[in-house]
């Protein structure tokens, strides 16, 4: 049996001492609807037909006019006043839409059923239609469902929700593996894979799999490890299969991506000297790439809004290793489990908020004047023009940020907005 390892400590302030702001108010978030944009990337067989209204097919076409690449592997099926009215059978309506789909596109192995706000309103069961469907088109088709709905949600829950879904589908083994878990690019999944065969860390598995197919199995000598601090259902899920979590920060900067893989290693009994020869080249990578903006970011304020669910281990990693300060960091929810090793490497002083009530945050911002706000694409613009320096968070989920070569891109999403705004200046 190896030593275990000495964790990597700072300016360590425990959690508990950190004052929350609980707010419940008007909030500004996108739906989970959002999470479609990038799973439907990430699962290459996969459709998600989303059972909604106009609004909903609008959002999509927003949100994915965000990205470069969106692919049509999404669509809505409207639900429209005769549906609304019950004056159509909307159970009807949905497979003779699926039916026509899955006979015009032989490359769908796994089609989600996404309920959204209308769905929920007419109480259409999407999980009834969804075991209905995946009887009829098996074994070619796999049909699952999950809700998108904005009602009480943020975009992130999509994802969640969707992994959630997966989980009875994934098959049992008592085999001792790792299962990551939470969409990545693929660039830093490889990165990792690498990695993990290096330290003789494994086998391992990734939660969600590029090919539906390819469902990794779970059972209770499962260790999980979180890639994204959103999947309180689905660790939930996973756990009820009997996976252990290793508690560990999140793998942003090169400091969350050794400690990340730190908590694997330890797990594995890999010998310290091997675990520090491994990570040591990228790790250097990293933090070379990250000084370069630290000159930039060191003694900025930053002011998270609540939207990613992603702003406190962004928040942790700017302080500790770009050396900014964080003035407020709002979350939507405050997962005390899965941030426990985040939450303690706040600075004190941190403000943190769960929740929103959006006109008295926006004057808490206005108040503070940060040299960078965080924030949904709602509100960037408004506060872009009264003269703030924003940063949209949705492109923190769409971008690769996971990992040592990634640590050097994600501290640019945050030197790009101050230094567009400083040359406007000039
Ligand atoms: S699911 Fe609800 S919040 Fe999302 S776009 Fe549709 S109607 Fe709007």
């Amino acid at each position: 049996m190896n030593a275990p390892f000495a964790r990597a400590d700072g300016c360590a302030t425990p959690s508990a001492a950190l004052p929350v702001l609980k707010e419940r108010g008007q909030r500004e978030v996108f739906c989970g609807l959002t999470g479609i944009i990038w799973l439907h990337r990430k699962i290459q067989d996969a459709f998600f037909l989303v059972v909604g209204s106009r609004t909903c097919a609008h959002l999509l076409q927003s949100a994915a006019g965000v990205m470069i690449f969106a692919e049509p592997r999404f669509a809505t099926a409207i639900i429209d006043e005769r549906d609304l009215a019950g004056l159509a059978d909307a159970n009807t309506e949905l497979d003779r839409v699926v039916t026509r789909l899955l006979e015009r596109r032989s490359d769908i192995k796994l089609l989600f059923l996404v309920g959204s706000c209308p769905s929920e309103v007419i109480k259409l069961d999407l999980g009834r239609a969804a075991a209905r469907l995946s009887q009829q088109f098996s074994p070619g088709v796999r049909v699952l469902n999950w809700s998108g709905s904005g009602i009480e949600t943020t975009f992130t829950q999509g994802e969640d929700a969707c992994l959630a879904a997966l989980v009875p589908e994934l098959p049992a083994t008592d085999a001792p593996g790792l299962l990551v878990v939470g969409a990545m690019a693929d660039v830093a999944e490889d990165q990792f894979r690498r990695l993990f065969d290096a330290l003789g860390v494994g086998p391992v598995r990734f939660l969600p799999p590029r090919r539906s197919g390819d469902l990794p199995a779970v059972g209770p000598n499962t260790r999980l490890l979180m890639a994204q601090p959103f999947l309180a259902d689905t660790l939930r899920a996973l756990e009820a299969r009997g996976a252990t979590r290793l508690p560990a920060p999140f793998p942003f900067g090169a400091e969350g991506t050794t400690e990340w893989l730190r908590a694997a290693a330890v797990a594995w009994s890999v010998d310290p000297a091997h675990f520090a020869a491994v990570v040591a080249p990228a790790q250097e990578r990293a933090r070379h790439a990250l000084s370069l903006h630290r000159t930039v970011l060191a003694g900025k304020r930053v002011f998270f809004f609540p939207d990613s669910q992603l702003e406190v281990p962004l928040a942790r990693f700017l302080a500790r290793e770009l050396g900014m300060v964080p003035v407020e960091v709002g979350t939507p929810y405050l997962h005390r489990v899965l941030l426990d090793r985040e939450l303690p490497w706040l600075p004190s002083g941190t403000q943190l908020s769960e929740g929103q009530d959006v006109e008295r945050q926006l004057d808490r911002c206005r108040a503070a004047r940060p040299d960078l706000v965080v924030c949904g694409l709602g509100l960037a613009n408004p506060l872009e023009v009264e003269g703030l320096t924003t940063k949209w968070s949705i492109e923190l989920v769409f971008s690769p940020v996971h990992g040592y070569e990634q640590a050097g891109d994600l501290a640019g999403l945050f030197t790009r907005p101050l230094d567009r705004r400083q040359r406007l200046a000039a």
